[in-house]
Formats: structure tokens, sequence, C-alpha cells
């Protein structure tokens, strides 16, 4: 791939003004590349409706061509242009939850490229929360099509130096607009077959959905705990190894003492192989590790926000050469499937229970 400049510009979210996003804009309308923070991860974007810009993201992110990107919008309006048959369900979850981390999968429309969508004939839409990102979609004209922001395989890029470290070089441009509030991609709802059907657990939960359009099923694939060979995800990017880390990840379950117990006895025969280890916890667990790194995700009190720095971490212990890392589980919380569907990715599905070990 040949090697482009990329320009990064830092945006200050509390004084910024439209026309500073308009050197972007003007990229992304010739068919550049631009990556920009959302309220979930850095996206990177491209005119969806321009194949080659899509083929572009592809290219740069190193990213399997089967994999659909996310087409972002900037009003509820434009739904009507990418889509058809829209049913009243995706208007009702509009209006409850855009501005926001829901995407909904939907027939396209012709002018929605193969391109863009991998060759299906549905496409994922969604509607940011995030000034920068609206900003970008506005001044550019354009609906953008966006995936995260990361070199394929890698975890989701939570801050404007995570893009840069994967993609300088690969893309014209990255908005800086500072770390991102979620920290997980958006839930994504399937509402072109007989059931509204969730294709990726993400920061709007089940019971959010359901509250707005009733029962809602999960895609079994994304939250079985263990790879299944007969059940194929049907969100086509959900199937590929995902937010690996360059060590070995290993989820820990059982209860709060076997966990310490079995992690603290790994890690002592690991440290004494000359290996170099890390703990993924939380404020309250944190001090019951010993001799080893270990990187909290935050107070389990603060459920809601458990996802901000998971992606975070995991580029951290990279940093760090950890070869061995292990993590709690999280089974309990409000956002239990979100922050264990991005573990068991990132763990290739390596769980070990310490109540039947000690
Ligand atoms: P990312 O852009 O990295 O957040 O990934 C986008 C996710 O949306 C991937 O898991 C895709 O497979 C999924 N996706 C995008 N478009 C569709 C679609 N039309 N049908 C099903 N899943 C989709
Ligand atoms: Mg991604």
């Amino acid at each position: 791939m040949e090697k482009t400049e990329t320009k990064l510009l830092k945006i200050d979210r509390s004084s910024f003004k439209e026309t500073d996003i308009d050197e972007a804009a003007g990229i992304l309308r010739q068919g550049g590349l631009v990556a920009f923070p959302t309220e979930t991860v850095y996206g990177l974007g491209g005119n969806a409706l321009d194949e080659t810009a899509a083929a572009r993201i592809y290219a740069a992110k190193g990213r399997p061509s089967d994999n659909p990107l996310i087409v972002h919008i900037a009003d509820v309006a434009s739904l009507k242009e990418l889509a058809k048959n829209v049913p009243e369900e995706a208007y009702a979850l509009a209006d409850a939850f855009w501005p926001g981390p829901l995407t909904m999968i939907l027939n396209k429309k012709p002018c929605v490229p193969d391109g863009t969508t991998g060759g299906l004939k549905t496409v994922a839409i969604r509607f940011p929360a995030d000034d920068i990102a609206l900003a970008l979609i506005r001044r550019s004209g354009l609906c953008i099509a966006a995936p995260s922001a990361n070199a394929s395989g890698r975890p989701s890029p939570t801050t404007a130096q995570h893009v840069y470290d994967d993609l300088n070089g690969r893309i014209e441009y990255i908005l800086d607009g500072g770390p991102v509030n979620i920290g997980v991609e958006s839930t994504i709802i399937d509402l072109t077959g007989e059931k509204p059907l969730i294709l990726r657990p993400g920061f709007i939960t089940r019971e959010d959905l359901e509250k707005v359009i009733g029962t809602v099923e999960y895609d079994k694939a994304v939250v079985s705990r263990v790879p299944k060979a007969n059940i194929v995800a049907k969100a086509p990017g959900m199937k590929y190894r995902h937010y690996a880390p360059k060590g070995e990840l290993v989820i820990v379950e059982g209860s709060r003492e076997n966990v310490a117990r079995y992690i603290n006895r790994r890690v002592e025969e690991l440290n004494a192989g000359g290996h170099k280890t890390g703990v993924i916890a939380t404020d309250e667990t944190a001090p019951l590790y010993k001799s080893t790194t270990v990187l909290s995700l935050g107070k389990r009190t603060e459920e809601k926000a458990l996802t901000h720095r998971l992606f975070a971490i995991l580029r951290e212990f990279d940093d760090l050469g950890t070869d061995h890392m292990f993590t709690e589980s999280f089974y309990d919380t409000v956002l239990s499937e979100a922050i264990m569907n991005r573990l068991r990715k990132a763990a290739g599905y390596k769980t070990v229970n310490a109540d039947e070990e000690i």
C-alpha cells in the first residue's frame, strides 16, 4: 500500500466551530479517509456511497472485504435515503436511542454500494452522539461509512493515539477529540428478520431495547461462552478473531477469593519461567494480586463505566510486552454481555473456572 501523509488535528470539544472540521470534510468529499471520535470508539470514515472509498477503508485496516461497514448519519430523515421497507420499530428505536450507541440493520436501497455492505442486501445505520462526528457528517454533506479505526484484529481504538499507532501512513487525517466515553462499539440490532435480533451487545442493553419494542433476542453466536462450530454469527465481523492482545489472555471465573488464589499461583509460576504477566481487575479486587501488573477497569459499583478502559488496557499490556494476562469475569453487571463478548474474543474463548482448579 502506498504511504499517505497522516495529519492529526486536535479539536477542543468545549470551543470548536463546525468550520474547524472543513478540511477533514473536504478530504472525505475527495474520496479520502478521516478517523474521528464517536461516543463508542474512534471510527475510520469514508464516503459510504463511494465504492472506491469503501475499498480504501478495507485496505487501510487490512479488513476482510466480507465484513460490512456501518453507515453514520446525522439525522433520522437519512434513514429513508439508505434503507427501504423501514419498519415502525426502527423509528421507535431511533426516537428512544438516537443519537446514540445503537446500530440498526435494515434492507438497503440500491444507492448503497455492495462495496460498503460486503455484498449484503442489508445496511447497518447509526446516528452517533458525538459533536465532532456530527459536524464531520454535516460539513461533508455525506453519509459516512466507518468501522472502528484500528488495524483489523487489534483492540478497537478509544484515543486518537491508538488510531495513530495503527493507521499512521495509511489514512489522510485524524480528528483528535480526546478519549471516548463508552469504550466499546455500538449495540447492533437486526430488524430485517422475523424477530429483532441483537447481533452485537453494547452499551444499549437488551432490557433497554425491550422497553421500546418488546421481545428482542440475541444472536446465539454472540452470547455463547464457547465457540460453536455449528453456530455462525449473523454479523459477518463477529466471526473473526478480534481485539487480540499480543500475549495470551485467559478469563478466570469463580468466587473472588478462588479467582485471586488461582491467578496468583499461575503468576508465580509464569514469573519464575521468565514471563511477563498482567491482570485485568477492578478497584475493589486489585489489591488481591501479588507480583504482577494489575490494571483496573474501574469500580464494580460504577457498572456503566466498566467498558471505558477495556480496550485501552489490552493495548497497554501490549506496550508493556506482557505475554500472559488473566482477567476476572463480569457476569453480574448491567453491561456483562458487552464486556464478556469482547473479553471472550480477546481471549480466543480461553476460560478457566478457578473454583474447580483450587
Ligand atoms: P465495526 O465497524 O468495527 O464496529 O464493525 C461493524 C460490525 O457491524 C461488524 O461486526 C459487521 O459485521 C457488522 N455489520 C455491518 N453491516 C452489517 C449488516 N448489513 N448485517 C450484519 N452485520 C453488519
Ligand atoms: Mg471493529
